[in-house]
């Protein structure tokens, strides 16, 4: 089986995996217990904050675990919410593309009073920092743009936008999930007040991640509970699925250059390959995209088709985003980027992992190529576009 879905999620290193079955067998005292096994448990749970910390360039106290990416993206947004609310700021900035768990989150505060701006994309999947800037008025509280996009891996110009922010007091919030262990992210020089992280992005365990809040800022609770995580997340934490998410990220940190290196030339030659395809088109920035992401529309198919007989060939690859498929809905983000509907629904990810061999990328761009031309062959709405009875968009 050839994985190339690591968009999705990410098989968990063997180093973090030892790290979480050490703890679980040794370590299994509450954090919160006075005794010594319960301050043990204390010691890794510190550990991982400052190791955590360590890789976005934070402080150990900035950084709240959380059950995954979700959990940060709600309360980042929420916290910004309560905070610009009390000083009568109610309007927010994003962006069409963003995961659901933004754009959800906003639609709840809009029922709630909050105006939503929700920026549109370039054709090429990224929203320019001038564009954020025309947008900010003085009703404006809170930013949230994602640092790259988990369908077609456009990297936004997250530096930039978090430099006008902080000159105009605006709070700024990134969901990393796709970049955190994959590019060099740091809150400090990246000027971000709230970051989202989540462990099985980068080879940890599934539940677990982490929100970086900038000292000083306020979070609001949305668990109620217990005084842990310093009153700002209740609950026991996950002390095992923590230990392995430091591990993890210091690992994949330690190796974004060579990966980057390796990934970037993986990642064109698939472009390259899939481009001789007739009637396909790359999605998303063709450099300002994740070193492994690749992301096409092949017009006259129908994506669910072509993963069902990639997977009968052993690949295991993706329409979009986990999150829609088995929807019938075409991705937002194609349809953002100018994708019309029939277009966006012949959608391929392929999101690379550091293990794919030469021979792997050359056996997808075989078998990519054959699956889309046995498709198209008995497709009522190619036979349309051969025959010139619809004009090609592609
Ligand atoms: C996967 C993902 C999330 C959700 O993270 P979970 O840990 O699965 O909750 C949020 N945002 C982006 C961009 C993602 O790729």
């Amino acid at each position: 089986m050839i994985y190339v879905d690591n968009a999705a999620t990410t098989k968990m290193s063997d180093a973090a995996v030892n790290t979480m079955t050490k703890v679980i067998r040794e370590t299994w005292g509450n954090p919160s217990s006075l005794y010594t096994t319960g301050q043990r448990a204390k010691e890794v749970l510190e550990e991982a904050r400052a190791e955590v910390a360590a890789a976005i360039g934070a402080e150990a106290r900035e950084i709240v675990f959380t059950s995954g990416g979700s959990e940060a993206d709600n309360q980042a947004i929420r916290s910004a919410a309560e905070l610009g609310k009390k000083k009568g700021k109610m309007h927010i900035i994003s962006t069409a593309i963003e995961h659901h768990a933004v754009l959800h989150t906003l639609k709840r505060l809009e029922a709630e009073g909050f105006s939503v701006t929700l920026l549109p994309v370039h054709e090429n999947g990224i929203v320019e920092a001038s564009e954020v800037e025309a947008a900010i008025t003085d009703e404006t509280c809170l930013v949230t743009i994602m640092f790259a996009n988990n369908e077609i891996g456009s990297i936004q110009p997250i530096r930039e936008i978090g430099a006008l922010c902080r000159a105009k007091g605006v709070l700024f919030h990134t969901d990393a999930v796709q970049a955190v262990g994959h590019v060099p992210v740091d809150v400090v020089l990246d000027n971000i007040d709230f970051l989202s992280a989540s462990a099985h992005k980068f080879h940890g365990p599934k539940g677990v991640g982490f929100l970086y809040a900038r000292k000083g800022i306020k979070l609001t609770n949305l668990i109620e509970g217990g005084a842990q995580e310093r009153g700002r997340r209740a609950g026991t934490e996950n002390v095992p699925g923590i230990a392995a998410m430091a591990t993890a990220l210091t690992e994949a940190v330690s190796h974004i250059a060579e990966n980057t290196t390796r990934l970037t030339v993986v990642r064109d030659r698939l472009i390259a390959g899939l481009s001789e395809i007739p009637h396909a088109a790359l999605n998303g920035d063709a450099k300002r995209r994740l070193p492994s992401n690749v992301n096409f529309c092949f017009e006259g198919i129908e994506g669910e088709s072509l993963l069902l007989l990639l997977d009968d060939r052993g690949i295991a690859a993706s329409s979009g985003s986990a999150c829609t498929s088995g929807s019938l809905d075409p991705s937002h983000v194609l349809l953002a980027i100018g994708r019309v509907h029939d277009v966006a629904h012949g959608s391929l990810r392929l999101s690379i992992g550091e293990d794919i061999t030469d021979g792997d990328v050359e056996y997808i761009i075989i078998n990519v190529k054959e699956v889309v031309e046995y498709l198209r062959g008995f497709s009522p709405i190619w036979r349309d576009l051969v025959s010139g009875k619809k004009a090609f968009i592609l």
